[in-house]
């Protein structure tokens, strides 16, 4: 997930732990080739330069020249600045807000960033770890394929999907899904919304009134990881439109660089909740700060 990084900071790394002694211009040198890692690895220039200069702020105030491990006791203040940086003070970001009966849950994002199938990946996960029953709906009217894709995806992993009524707009199907959903019995329902190439004014019109007409526990954006700061842009034109309560980074098994994840929480204030990193309606999994940045640094 974050390969490239990861070697390259253990190479600053390892030879700061080696060294014994540090200097302060030793820690700046470090510090530098830390904050180039970041960039390479597409992380936003306010972001890595803010990272920097709160790792040297700290290690000038814990005066870390003069400890008996300065190296390691740099490497262990990146650690929890990477942790800050990923995640805030949102510790248990993964826990989806599930505190009604029915609870919507709304899919949002650009069409190919794999909303659909982390929209599947994330019923089952509900059903099978914390035994939810669970109904799923697309409410993508322009893309028969795409309603027929989520119908597969429902039967392959035994979740119940919403049965398509021809001529229904988006709004018209979120409705029934509610209504199927309090009928049903169900605790969850997930609507999976249309997507589009790119951002435009009809489509966030329409997850408005979907929105609206249901009133969401959790706004998830799916964003393709891949696509490094783009991926950060889309998120805050998703927040700013609709307001989301987190964001699920895809495509994490690709060679990703790793700076949507890292830019994410710091540019937009959202959690990333679950990271995609496969194409399996397993591989799922929940982002956990410290472990990605342990991750991190190797
Ligand atoms: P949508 O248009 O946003 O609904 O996108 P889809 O869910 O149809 O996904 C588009 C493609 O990306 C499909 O081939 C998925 O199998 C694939 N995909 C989705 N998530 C991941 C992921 O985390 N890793 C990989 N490698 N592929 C993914």
């Amino acid at each position: 997930m974050f390969e490239n990084l990861s070697e390259r900071l253990s190479g600053v790394f390892d030879k700061l732990t080696k060294q014994g002694a540090l200097s302060e211009a030793d820690v700046a040198t470090a510090l530098r080739e830390v904050r180039v890692a970041l960039l390479e690895a597409d992380v936003s220039l306010p972001v890595a330069r803010d990272f920097v200069k709160s790792v040297q702020d700290k290690a000038a105030g814990q005066a870390v020249t003069k400890s008996v491990t300065p190296g390691q006791q740099v490497v262990k203040i990146v650690h929890d600045e990477l942790v800050q940086v990923l995640a805030g003070d949102d510790a248990d970001a993964a826990n989806l807000k599930i505190d009604q009966i029915p609870a919507p849950i709304l899919m949002v994002g650009l069409q190919g960033s794999g909303k659909t199938t982390t929209t599947a990946k994330l019923a089952k996960r509900l059903k099978d770890r914390e035994g939810k029953r669970v109904l799923m709906a697309s409410l993508d009217t322009r893309r028969p394929a795409a309603m027929e894709q989520l119908a597969v995806l429902g039967t392959q992993i035994g979740v119940d999907v919403l049965p398509i009524v021809p001529g229904q707009d988006a709004v018209a199907i979120a409705r029934r899904a509610k209504q199927q959903a309090s009928l049903g019995g169900y605790d969850v329902y997930m609507l999976d919304t249309a997507g589009r190439l790119s951002i435009d004014d009809e489509l966030m019109s329409e997850v408005e009134a979907v929105r609206d007409a249901t009133t969401p526990r959790e706004t998830l954006l799916v964003v393709d990881g891949l696509t490094g700061q783009d991926a950060v842009h889309t998120a805050e034109n998703f927040d700013g439109r609709i307001g989301i309560s987190g964001v699920v980074l895809t495509r994490m098994d690709g060679d990703g660089r790793g700076g949507a994840a890292l830019s994410m929480r710091a540019v937009t204030g959202k959690p990333i909740k679950f990271v995609g990193l496969g194409e399996k309606m397993d591989a799922l999994e929940e982002f956990h700060a410290d472990r990605i940045a342990g991750r991190i640094l190797g």
